[in-house]
């Protein structure tokens, strides 16, 4: 199974369910729709340097359960497709981030599935889609049929 590395807070607004969408400046690529992957978070922070705090003013999202936990697979989410985010629709707000000078191109990736495991699970990351060490995925996969099974 393949995981992607997002940093905080953006990792625990989406492992929360908070976050329906991850911003990126390319579509997602075919092959990755549909498919469970691993969301990891970063060890270092958004460049942005934004807080939880900071999303919770401007979402309204609840970050009392947010941990801020670094270099770990957190969660396993699925995305649906991505589409082209414009100055006209405006969509997916307040998650999804409109194109600008610094940025002009901005697809929204759709999250629609999202299992928050147990207990974070360390790992290293790696840029874009990395496949983490078997170990890492045993542990992951361990706590996921828990959480399958608890809610069979
Ligand atoms: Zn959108």
């Amino acid at each position: 199974m393949r995981a992607l590395t997002v940093r905080q807070p953006y990792a625990d607004a989406i492992a929360h369910g908070a976050k329906p969408v991850e911003n990126r400046t390319k579509p997602l690529p075919p092959k990755y729709a549909g498919v469970s992957i691993l969301l990891h978070a970063a060890k270092d922070p958004h460049a942005t340097r934004i807080t939880a705090t900071d999303l919770a003013e401007f979402t309204g999202a609840d970050i009392t359960p947010w941990t801020d936990t670094r270099s770990a697979i957190l969660a396993q989410i699925r995305f649906r497709g991505s589409h082209l985010s414009s100055d006209d629709t405006w969509c997916c707000r307040p998650w999804g981030q409109v194109p600008t000078r610094i940025q002009p191109v901005v697809w929204h990736w759709e999250i629609d599935q999202v299992i928050l495991l147990n207990q974070p699970v360390p790992a290293s990351g790696a840029l874009s889609f990395w496949t983490p060490d078997d170990a890492v995925l045993t542990t992951v996969q361990g706590q996921i049929d828990l959480i399958e099974r608890a809610s069979a």
